[in-house]
């Protein structure tokens, strides 16, 4: 993986968009920092009677919309600056969909498959009781990112509950449904994944049926996408995590992989599958579409000359570097953002918080239909961006769309004190 601080990353993104936004330098240097760091050190009791370190942040980026809104990550390459770049992405996230959020992210720069569940839970609580002064339903309101899920958040929200001695479900999201978590929110991130990649080849003239696809990444986001998209009539015939990945002509099962996966710790090993083949050999697999759906910084300007998709539809945060940006941009491979593509799990969140507040559950199918009204409205939003604004590509289009709302929202409200 290269070595580029995605913080610097996102802020070349906005600097591109910037030339095509009406505002001055002041407003927009305001949008390429946060406005509040949490920087902490828990201290923690292990199993064996040790007391182990774990560095933590939270990032409060943007509150201009609306609460502060994002995920908690568990990921030894976490920093501070990592998370000041995916909190930076949040605020853009949720601005593209035009939900009522600011942005944040957090992150504890450990690897949470050394630990046992107690000590997990440990770890959670201590980052809990520090973010405590922060979060809140009205104010930032953390979720699931990279190795965390309903586990997580149901321990965050008990322990801020019991501290602050009230009932208040929205105070993340993420939950499990028996503690006010939503239907659909564990598929969302893969079901945006799947919408954006069935309105950008329709886009194009094609239509996603009988297209080829290779996933980097089978976790949360990348194993939904597949499914979903093998659902709407896509051929996955590459999938890949960490450890490597596995390629079939006709198409992987990607229900068997998912179990493969469940029962074995990875895909590699997969017996439907006519051939096993690296990471990098996935990203210059030769299919329609490629989706990034691992971490940041996977395809850099040299694999991204190596890619023969020509279509790309981030699933991950950040996937792509922005030098791989420009030579795909320059090779007219037409890459779907991911602060579009990945939006449906804060999208869900949104829904999932309005539920705590309504205290009142939807259907999944409900659900599953505002996700699509979301998604799709905001893709025709960014498409027509990219058409009318003479941009280079849909990233651009997508960040001018984000910046003009978040500049709005900053404008009426007047910069004070
Ligand atoms: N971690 C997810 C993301 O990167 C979801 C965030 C949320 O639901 O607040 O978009």
């Amino acid at each position: 993986m290269p070595d580029i601080n995605p913080f610097e990353s996102l802020k070349e993104q906005i600097d591109d968009a910037a030339a095509y936004v009406d505002a001055g330098d002041g407003v927009i240097g305001r949008l390429k920092h946060p406005e509040r760091v949490l920087s902490t050190t828990l201290s923690v009791d292990m199993d064996d009677g040790s007391i182990e370190q774990f560095d933590a942040y939270r990032v409060q980026f943007n509150g201009d919309r609306g609460p502060y809104k994002g995920g908690i990550r568990y990921h030894p390459n976490v920093t501070e600056d990592e998370v000041r770049a995916l909190a930076g992405w949040m605020t853009y996230k949720c601005a593209v969909v035009d939900i009522p959020y600011g942005g944040a992210k957090g992150g504890i720069a450990f690897d949470p498959r050394g630990y046992s569940a107690g000590e997990l839970e440990r770890i959670t609580r201590a980052f809990a009781v520090e973010l405590r002064p922060l979060i809140g339903a009205e104010r930032d309101i953390p979720a699931p990112d990279v190795n965390t899920g309903q586990r997580e958040m149901n321990w965050i929200k008990d322990t801020y509950e019991t501290l602050e001695r009230t009932s208040e479900p929205g105070v993340v999201t993420g939950k499990a449904p028996s503690s006010g978590g939503s239907a659909g929110r564990v598929a969302a991130t893969g079901r945006s994944t799947m919408l954006t990649a069935r309105e950008a080849f329709d886009y194009l003239g094609r239509g996603i049926d009988g297209a080829t696809v290779a996933v980097q990444g089978f976790g949360n986001a990348g194993s939904v996408a597949a499914r979903l998209l093998d659902d709407v009539g896509a051929s996955v015939v590459a999938v890949s995590d960490s450890r490597g990945g596995v390629y079939a002509t006709d198409g992987l099962d990607i229900g068997a992989v998912t179990t493969h996966k469940r029962e074995t710790g990875a895909v590699g090993g997969f017996a439907g599958a006519d051939r096993e083949l690296s990471n990098e050999e996935l990203l210059a697999a030769d299919v329609d579409l490629l989706v990034p759906a691992a971490l940041e910084n996977a395809v850099d300007a040299a694999t991204a000359r190596d890619v023969r998709a020509d279509v790309i539809v981030e699933a991950a945060n950040g996937p792509l570097t922005p030098d791989a940006d420009n030579v795909l941009t320059d090779r007219d491979v037409y890459v779907f953002p991911d602060i579009l593509a990945n939006a449906g799990g804060v999208t869900v969140s949104y829904f999932e918080w309005v539920q705590n507040r309504q205290q009142f559950s939807w259907t999944e199918a409900r659900v599953n239909d505002e996700l699509e009204r979301v998604i799709t409205e905001a893709f025709d939003r960014l498409v027509e961006a990219y058409e009318s604004y003479d941009v280079p590509d849909i990233r651009t289009a997508a960040y001018v769309v984000a910046l003009e709302r978040v500049i709005d929202a900053f404008t009426d409200a007047g910069n004070w004190p």
